[in-house]
């Protein structure tokens, strides 16, 4: 309460803008993920890796529009690149100079896609990528992994959400290879896809074994189902993504957040004789249309983006320095001896209160089991207490770094950490 109660006296713009939304949109939100009481942060600008509230407080961020800010707030050669694609026009409603140099960028790091199309979100991605395993294959189902965020559409935390497509979907485990093996075996006549992140981000940063991802590409290629790799959120894990360091092929790739430079984007691709169905000059193509598949915004942002910021070794670094973030905050767990545990891969982490392994969703509801509400309380009082040092999180403590997150920022946030179990140690 107390702690809340500091939150509401220093944030009294915040808390205006918030009422004021609330009578226009729902809640006061359009974006269910930026939900969080009494009220969010509301921010007014942002550069390099800092964000400034509404309210003039500034904040390292570890939130970094939840894994697609990549290259850090207003970097310069991606704000030259829009400022160049203003001047030259918008909604130029034909093919322009970006789209193809911006997928063969892509496809240089990920070969996997032989070729792709571009979309308007993760979501769009992931429900074109689906569409067209149905089509192709001319079955009707997907099989998901319990905890999954596909999309808002494609939602499968503690079974689907109210909002999903009507996919019919076959339920597994992730990280349990028989079992989804055995999923795929006995589904294979009805299956068209299986669709999974090679790390489970939004359920948990959740990785993959690899015997689990090499697992499902076999049981795939024996059935004759095709395998989806949902990388919106992974692909920033190594310059080739997760595939990529896992040498496995995916037949479908689906990208999207930071691959427009900031912009609004998705991208599916993968086997050439999948993607060639889209050719519109084939009397069978499949007609895909999207006002802004190709916006100039997009295009020019995530070109410049992709060629000469999002360097093989800017990622290294990126990944490296989050890799150290997990290992010091595994180290304070130790050290304060309390029941805590970082997970994650590279840029990417999750912090939970227990000990217990974390191979899936079920392992963290097993791991909260019976003190759910005092986790959710613990949860609060951590965004509380790392808002009040400075520090922009999420309450579902799942952060990221991004490509100018410098090492003083991770010193900062591990400091934060310690204090904050130093002093709310008792409760975890
Ligand atoms: N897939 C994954 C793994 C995601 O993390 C997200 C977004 O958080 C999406 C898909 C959906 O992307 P978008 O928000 O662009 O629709």
């Amino acid at each position: 309460a107390e702690a809340e109660q500091r939150y509401v006296s220093a944030n009294p713009g915040s808390a205006k803008l918030n009422q004021g939304a609330r009578a226009t949109m729902p809640g006061g939100n359009t974006r269910t993920t930026l939900h969080y009481g009494p009220f969010p942060l509301a921010v007014r600008s942002a550069k390099g890796s800092k964000v400034t509230d509404v309210d003039g407080h500034s904040y390292v961020d570890f939130i970094n529009e939840h894994t697609a800010g990549v290259f850090g707030h207003s970097e310069p050669v991606i704000q030259a690149a829009l400022k160049q694609a203003i001047d030259d026009g918008l909604t130029l409603g034909a093919p322009n100079i970006y789209e193809h140099d911006l997928a063969a960028a892509i496809i240089a790091r990920f070969p996997s896609m032989a070729r792709l199309r571009f979309c308007n979100s993760g979501t769009e991605a992931n429900l074109l990528a689906l569409a067209t395993a149905r089509a192709v294959s001319g079955k009707p189902n997907a099989l998901i992994f319990g905890g999954a965020y596909h999309g808002s559409l494609l939602y499968y935390s503690h079974g689907p959400s109210p909002l999903n497509m009507p996919i019919p979907v076959i339920e597994s485990v992730y990280n349990d290879t028989d079992r989804a093996v055995a999923d795929i075996a006995a589904n294979a006549a009805t299956l068209a896809a299986v669709i999974l992140e090679p790390m489970q981000g939004g359920a948990g940063a959740i990785p993959g074994t690899p015997e689990f991802l090499k697992a499902l590409r076999d049981a795939c290629t024996k059935h004759g189902v095709l395998l989806v790799f949902d990388e919106v959120m992974t692909s920033r894990l190594g310059p080739g993504g997760l595939q990529g360091k896992h040498g496995i092929t995916p037949d479908l790739t689906t990208l999207g957040k930071y691959v427009g430079g900031g912009m609004t984007i998705g991208a599916f691709g993968g086997r050439g004789d999948i993607m060639d169905r889209f050719d519109p000059t084939r009397p069978d193509s499949f007609p895909h249309g999207g006002t802004f598949n190709n916006n100039v915004l997009a295009m020019s942002a995530g070109l410049a983006g992709f060629t000469k910021v999002l360097t093989p070794a800017a990622l290294d670094r990126m990944n490296g320095l989050g890799d150290s973030l997990r290992d010091r905050a595994n180290a304070l767990a130790a050290k304060h001896g309390l029941p805590l545990q970082a997970t994650g891969t590279g840029s990417i982490f999750g912090l939970h209160f227990h000990t217990g392994p974390i191979r899936n969703s079920h392992d963290l509801d097993a791991g909260e089991k019976g003190r759910e509400h005092d986790v959710a309380a613990l949860k609060k009082l951590y965004q509380l207490d790392m808002f009040a040092r400075g520090l922009y999180v999420t309450r579902r403590i799942l952060g990221n770094l991004s490509l100018v997150t410098s090492q003083a920022d991770v010193d900062l946030f591990i400091e934060a950490l310690d204090e904050f179990l130093t002093s709310r140690g008792t409760l975890i």
